[in-house]
């Protein structure tokens, strides 16, 4: 009888066993499957700029005889997809490494105000540019302190602000807002722009998605800086979340666990 048991144990733990290594195999499928594909999406949008680049040095080789106003404006083509194959580049880069589960925020105690006054200045020369733009900030008159990596966050709240501004064409205002609630502190970029459309509000952190919004209005972009900003805010216990409504505006937020003085020492170890 103790022999019997003894097989049903085997039998039993090898049917585990089985059943453990078709679900790793199942999850090593599916991997493979979304790398393939991410690699197939950047393979396409960098043949995208690359092809028009090649096309108009072609043209500017070619053209000798071309009035001035054609050839600056040829390059200044060539400059822009330039400008988007970098961009293309810096953020594949960072998605990588942040899939990369060795990477880890460098945390250290922060005051947010630092961050939202950054991202103003980052803001400031683009919002010149665009002419009618109003940019406001509100930041408490106190420290709002929280185990961060500056640089990170900063990088978060910029590209909120930058898609303000890019998604706000004409007369508009943006406001950089920092505020707490119980323990947690929020980071919340308004806009007046553009707002996304109800059915697409799902997919904007999916990684290359662009609203139809943003391609009718050729709003630049690679469609990856939100996702990268959500897979900063969780590797700091945080979150990323908006409103949106089409036609009025959007307010992306960051929201971050508030450093309290039972605060483990651990977290400020790199
Ligand atoms: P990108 O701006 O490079 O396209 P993001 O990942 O930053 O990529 O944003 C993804 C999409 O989310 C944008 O293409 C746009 O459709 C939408 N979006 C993001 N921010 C805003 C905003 N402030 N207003 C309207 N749409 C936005």
């Amino acid at each position: 009888l103790a022999m019997v048991a003894q097989q049903r144990e085997v039998e039993e733990a090898t049917s585990a066993a089985l059943a453990r290594e078709r679900e790793a195999n199942v999850q090593m499928q599916a991997m493979d499957r979304a790398k393939n594909e991410l690699i197939s999406t950047i393979s396409h949008e960098l043949r995208t700029p690359l092809t028009s680049i090649v096309g108009y040095v072609e043209l500017l080789e070619d053209g000798d005889d071309l009035p001035e106003a054609r050839r600056a404006d040829l390059l200044a083509r060539v400059s822009r997809n330039a400008d988007r194959l970098l961009t293309l580049a810096r953020d594949v880069l960072r998605i990588a490494a942040l899939d990369q589960d060795e990477w880890a925020p460098r945390r250290q105690l922060i005051d947010l105000r630092a961050c939202v006054q950054a991202a103003q200045d980052t803001a400031a020369i683009p919002a010149a540019r665009h002419g009618e733009l109003t940019v406001g900030v509100e930041v408490p008159d106190h420290p709002v302190e929280v185990h961060a990596d500056q640089q990170e966050i900063e990088r978060v709240v910029v590209n909120f602000v930058s898609n303000a501004i890019k998604f706000t064409p004409g007369r508009g205002s943006i406001c950089i807002r920092l505020a707490t609630r119980g323990d947690t502190a929020r980071i919340s970029v308004e806009d007046s722009g553009l707002g996304i459309a109800r059915p697409e509000q799902d997919r904007i952190f999916e990684r290359f998605f662009r609203s139809s919004i943003a391609r009718e209005h050729a709003v630049p972009g690679t469609g990856l800086g939100l996702s990268i900003a959500r897979s900063i805010a969780e590797a700091h216990d945080g979150s990323v979340g908006f409103w949106s409504r089409e036609g009025e505006g959007s307010t992306f937020w960051v929201d971050l666990p508030m450093a309290g003085d039972s605060e483990p020492a651990l977290l400020d170890q790199p």
